[in-house]
């Protein structure tokens, strides 16, 4: 009985612990993956997922162009077959873009297989677009849907050509009630190298509400710039310059 109570005690400690490095952007445990760059300098990369959103994109865009910034953005497959031309104006503004799968599922959950078919069925649309995703160390980017993985997700990632970017920066602004000015008090903590995690689209419909998201941008450009960080893509935070990187 005791020792059967250790036993299950034992199982659900071991989960907690599987849970909680599937599930911390920053945890290294089941792989690397590329979180922040400590000796980028005053550098930050803003990185949006969920999109292209004919609704807001244009207008996060202008946004970032008003401050001299480059983002990061991770398109849903099935968004940016419906948006090809909103998916290449991102890519040709200079912003870098990545896999966020076609469909959104939790990658974790699925077989090596799928993870790879979601990968594939997402790069055939932004292929379609006449588009690449942005690359570091000649992999592609790639961001798991809420950051879940597990080692075989990342391996199945891996094999398939991408390198999977997390983040350790948290705008949390797909929470219910927020505001431009929740959404930012949490990410102007962000120092050198940090990724900011903030989303343009959401993955349940094409067009979602993400006007909090815009104007938190907007307040933490103002407030970082203000000090002196420049607002780069994550292949430039990872010191490999980018189309917009030694230009500007
Ligand atoms: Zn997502």
């Amino acid at each position: 009985m005791r020792t059967g109570a250790r036993l299950a005690l034992a199982g659900a400690g071991a989960a907690g612990f599987a849970f909680y490095h599937a599930q911390i952007p920053t945890s290294q445990l089941y792989g690397r993956t590329i979180c922040r760059a400590p000796e980028a300098g005053r550098r930050i990369a803003l990185t949006y997922d969920d999109g292209p959103n004919p609704r807001h994109t244009e207008t996060l865009m202008r946004v970032l162009d008003r401050h001299g910034a480059r983002a990061t953005f991770f398109l849903i497959g099935r968004w940016a077959e419906r948006e090809p031309g909103l998916a290449r104006e991102v890519q040709a503004a200079g912003h870098a873009v990545g896999n966020h799968t076609w469909s959104h599922p939790t990658l974790a959950l699925c077989s090596a297989a799928r993870v790879q078919e979601e990968l594939r069925r997402c790069l055939e649309a932004v292929e379609a677009a006449g588009m690449a995703f942005s690359q570091v160390d000649g992999a592609a980017l790639m961001r798991p849907p809420w950051g879940r993985r597990r080692p075989g997700t990342l391996r199945a990632v891996r094999a398939a050509g991408y390198a999977p970017v997390l983040w350790s920066v948290t705008g949390w602004d797909w929470l219910k009630r927020q505001t431009g000015e929740k959404i930012a008090r949490r990410c102007i903590g962000a120092r050198d190298g940090d990724i900011i995690l903030l989303h343009d689209g959401t993955h349940t419909e094409p067009a979602g509400d993400r006007a909090a998201s815009v104007a938190a941008t907007d307040e933490i450009l103002r407030r970082l710039t203000a000090e002196g960080y420049r607002f780069v893509t994550v292949p430039e935070l990872m010191g490999q310059g980018g189309p917009a990187s030694e230009s500007r």
